[in-house]
């Protein structure tokens, strides 16, 4: 990009923003807020109010009743694509809003951002196609006198609980799904990311969604969120964010009503390279895996897992890549990886970091903050001489930190990257395609790239394997985890009676 590249201004004041409930916003005036300050800049930005419990149980009983009434789910397929192709294109006219203040609450590059709103146009139309084509299935092989039908139907009231790390894009990812299934929402996003979610809520009301369908609460975890995962009346809950959070709403589903869940939780991901891969491509990968949005990724390529004859020179080339990597200020369009989103996780990355080094892990690239005069940057950091044992190799750090550790067969290959609990996704490069398939069987992970990395779209299926989740977000797989199949037995003819 040209030296000329925009920077963007900040805005004047921090934009308010009202909660959405039953179709009707509620402004911020006489609640409590959280005032966000950009992640970049370190200025007031936008101010969300904090819901109450009244205000959740309003929007979950408007969902309830529009659930109930058949408002959503009544409509043939074809009027529920209708709506969410029109909020296809409230999203596409309305993409340089959404990324600025993505951009301005999360602390990403523009760039980037622009890139994932565009990424969620499609999620729109695709998710359109699928509330035409959802269907069930048919048992002509019963017999005579039986014929079998299986019909989908959606789960009912979904709460939509999301991180800060994507909010846009993991929002969209779910909720043009659920909707074409026919469920009604409540959505919740993350305390300090929670612009996007409300523009998405106007949008979607712009485009002819019935009232009370979607509804948006804003507020913290452990009082909206709790409340959320606890309530009687939401059937089903999806969330996104760690697998410490995602244990509490097991136990909230279990101590409630047996509320079903779809879960996509953390991961410590791997990303093998054989030597006979095209290594200057594969190293530019491996740092983009870790370097995109900061390393804040639940499918960051984390733990590089290189053979051992290639490893030095390999490691190298990634050091190389992290030195030339455009860290900086996200509004500045030349930028790609912008700053660290929350304070507690810029504290908690240096942490690792310093625990990486006390544990004998040799520094190759980064492991320091960088000063630009304005908010939270950490530099892309590479770690050598790591082993299994060390914290850094095991936890997952959610930060631009990646860890290097050789190998000499494909077996010990595929143990390492076997070796953690998790198993959300794993990369492979290499030119050879038994390689590549072999380890692509063995590697336990939901998602698998090979000679590439972090590629997605509305076709192919997110979710994880182990400790990373349950269930699948996205695709048809995503818009049939939000219905449920009732069995039909229709008698053709007579019964035999019971009683003679
Ligand atoms: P988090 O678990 O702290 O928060 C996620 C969401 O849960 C937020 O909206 C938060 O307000 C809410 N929450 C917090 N406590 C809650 C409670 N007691 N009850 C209900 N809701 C509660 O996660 P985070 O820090 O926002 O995001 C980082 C984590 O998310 C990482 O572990 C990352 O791997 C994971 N993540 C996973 C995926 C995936 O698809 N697998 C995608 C993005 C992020």
């Amino acid at each position: 990009m040209s030296d000329s590249s925009i920077v963007l201004s900040l805005p004047d004041q921090p934009r308010e923003f009202g909660f959405f409930v039953d179709g009707s916003w509620s402004p911020i005036e006489s609640r409590e807020v959280f005032e966000r300050f950009s992640p970049g800049h370190g200025v007031p930005v936008t101010r969300i109010p904090k819901c109450t419990d009244a205000d959740l149980d309003a929007a979950v009983n408007a969902a309830r009743k529009a659930f109930d009434d058949r408002r959503w789910s009544g409509l043939s397929g074809a009027d529920r694509a209708a709506v969410l192709l029109k909020a296809a294109e409230g999203v596409r006219t309305r993409a340089e809003e959404i990324a600025y203040w993505e951009t301005l609450e999360n602390g990403k590059p523009i760039s980037q951002a622009r890139a994932e709103v565009g990424g969620c146009v499609g999620m729109f139309e695709y998710a359109s196609g699928l509330a035409r084509s959802l269907h069930g299935d048919s048992f002509n092989n019963l017999g005579d006198g039986m014929f079998g039908v299986v019909t989908r139907e959606p789960v009912g009231v979904v709460g939509v609980i999301t991180p800060w790390n994507f909010p846009f894009l993991i929002l969209c990812e779910r909720i043009p799904y659920i909707l074409a299934a026919g469920c009604t929402i409540v959505a919740k996003p993350s305390e300090v990311t929670s612009a996007t979610t409300l523009i998405l809520a106007e949008i979607l009301h712009d485009a002819g969604l019935p009232a009370g369908v979607l509804n948006v609460v804003t507020g913290s975890g452990s009082t909206i969120g709790q409340g959320l995962i606890e309530h009687e009346q939401v059937d089903m809950l999806s969330f996104t964010g760690s697998t410490a959070v995602g244990r509490r709403v097991v136990e909230a589903s279990g101590k409630s009503n047996f509320k079903k869940l779809g879960l996509e939780l953390g991961g410590k991901n791997p990303q093998i390279v054989f030597a006979d891969a095209d290594l200057e491509d594969a190293a530019d990968g491996v740092a983009f895996g870790i370097g995109f949005n900061t390393g804040q990724c639940c499918v960051s390529g984390s733990r590089l897992i290189v053979e051992r004859t290639v490893a030095e020179k390999f490691a190298s080339m990634v050091a190389e890549k992290f030195r030339k990597v455009r860290v900086g200020d996200p509004l500045d369009e030349r930028t790609q990886v912008g700053a660290i989103t929350t304070d507690a996780q810029n504290t908690t990355i240096m942490g690792y970091i310093e625990k990486g080094r006390a544990e004998g892990a040799t520094l190759i690239h980064g492991g320091e903050q960088l000063d630009f005069g304005h908010g939270q940057y950490i530099a892309p950091t590479l770690f050598g001489n790591v082993t299994s044992e060390m914290t850094i190799a095991r936890e997952e750090i959610f930060g631009p930190v990646l860890t290097v550790m050789p190998f000499d067969t494909l077996e010990e290959a595929v143990a390492i990257a076997n070796d953690t609990e998790y198993g959300l996704a794993a990369s492979v490069w290499t030119k050879n395609i038994d390689k590549a398939l072999v380890v692509t069987r063995r590697v336990q992970a939901g998602r698998f790239w090979i000679n590439t990395t972090l590629s997605g779209g509305p076709e192919l299926p997110i979710g994880g394997f182990k400790q990373s989740g349950w269930g699948r977000e996205a695709g048809i797989y995503g818009v049939e985890e939000y219905t449920q199949v009732k069995s039909v037995h229709i008698e053709i003819g007579k019964r035999t009676p019971w009683v003679a």
